[in-house]
């Protein structure tokens, strides 16, 4: 039998295709979002499905479900969005994280927090694995979302100790893939939509910073494989793709791909951009037998068509 499953942050990039793949295989999805970075529009084609439920909240308020099982990905993920409000972005995932634990306790249920390969701040060794605490600055621009996702970890394994409640976190590294907004500004959305207007290529720094993409359906399989692991599997654990990129190369990749005229142009690097992100995915393999199939250039393929689709 079908689950009931609360999906926080549902109508984003990376929920609605996790409200996608959990209706698909026959559960009830529950999306609670904002629609500060998500949108309707992302989840418009799930409506028709009556297994789907669409709850409009900002779950820095409290939250009373009846569910069996909660993933918890509101916040939102790219620098330009969660500087834009520091303070809401704490409070989301900070108070976010004790009203949806809070929850979980009351219902006795798992819970998957979407962390990010951002608690290591910018490495000092690569690749990164699971075991290393980070090089993060508490006070800079990126804080706000670094610590306050560090912070949140804290939170879900004090009450895995104190509560025994069934935690699942998953360190989440750069992802792409359709139904990226727009306007978000990240690397890979950007790029694709400025080679596709023939506009200047943005690249911050000299480009040689890098970071290491997976393709959306993979990472949602991780997703589901964690919190169907066994019951004393909490991670913290990487899901990512190990193929690291500098984003000149990338910049040049999109370039070619989409027969673009642009040019690249380089602008300053942001503050406390870091400087390579590369996952060591041991972890996930060995306890979850998961791994990235989609290789780099068959999902911006996908991705390329996708915005070719939607700015027309
Ligand atoms: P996104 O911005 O597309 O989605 C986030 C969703 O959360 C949006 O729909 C937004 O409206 C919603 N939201 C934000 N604040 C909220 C609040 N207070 N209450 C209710 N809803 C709220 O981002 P995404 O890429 O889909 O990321 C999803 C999760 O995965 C985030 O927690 C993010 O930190 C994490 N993550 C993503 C990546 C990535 O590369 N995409 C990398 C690391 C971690
Ligand atoms: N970046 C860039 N041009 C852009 C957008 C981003 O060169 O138009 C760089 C950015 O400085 C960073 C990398 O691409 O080094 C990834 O940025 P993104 O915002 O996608 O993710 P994050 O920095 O959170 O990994």
């Amino acid at each position: 039998m079908g689950k009931r499953i609360i999906v926080t942050g549902g109508s984003g990039f990376l929920g609605s295709h996790l409200c996608e793949k959990l209706l698909d295989s026959g559960h009830e999805v529950l999306c609670v979002d904002n629609c500060f970075t998500g949108s309707k529009k992302n989840i418009h084609h799930l409506t028709e499905n009556p297994g789907f439920e669409f709850i409009r909240h900002d779950i820095t308020f409290p939250l009373y479900l009846e569910a069996d099982e909660i993933y918890n990905l509101a916040c939102p993920a790219s620098p330009v969005h969660y500087q834009h409000d520091p303070v809401q972005t704490l409070k989301t995932c900070v108070h976010g994280a004790i009203n949806m634990l809070g929850l979980a306790k009351r219902l006795n249920i798992k819970i998957f927090q979407a962390s990010t390969s951002e608690v290591y701040g910018n490495p000092s060794f690569s690749p990164q694995n699971e075991s290393y605490w980070g090089n993060v600055n508490p006070i800079g621009i990126r804080s706000c979302y670094d610590e306050g996702k560090r912070c949140a970890e804290t939170l879900f394994h004090d009450y895995y100790r104190k509560h025994g409640l069934g935690i699942k976190i998953a360190r989440i590294f750069n992802t792409y893939g359709e139904r990226m907004a727009q306007n978000d500004g990240r690397v890979v959305s950007n790029f694709i939509i400025q080679a596709l207007k023939n506009d200047p290529v943005t690249v911050y720094g000299d480009g040689s910073q890098t970071r290491s993409f997976c393709y959306v359906s993979d990472m949602i399989n991780g997703f589901i494989k964690l919190m169907d692991s066994g019951e004393s599997f909490t991670g913290p654990v990487n899901l990512g793709n190990p193929d690291e990129t500098s984003i000149l190369e990338i910049a040049q990749k999109i370039i070619q791909m989409t027969g673009s005229n642009s040019k690249i142009i380089f602008k300053d690097l942001p503050l406390d951009d870091p400087l390579q992100r590369k996952p060591d995915i041991t972890l996930a393999e060995n306890a979850l037998g998961w791994q990235p199939k989609v290789k780099f250039e068959k999902g911006l393929e996908k991705t390329i068509e996708y915005f070719k689709r939607v700015i027309g």
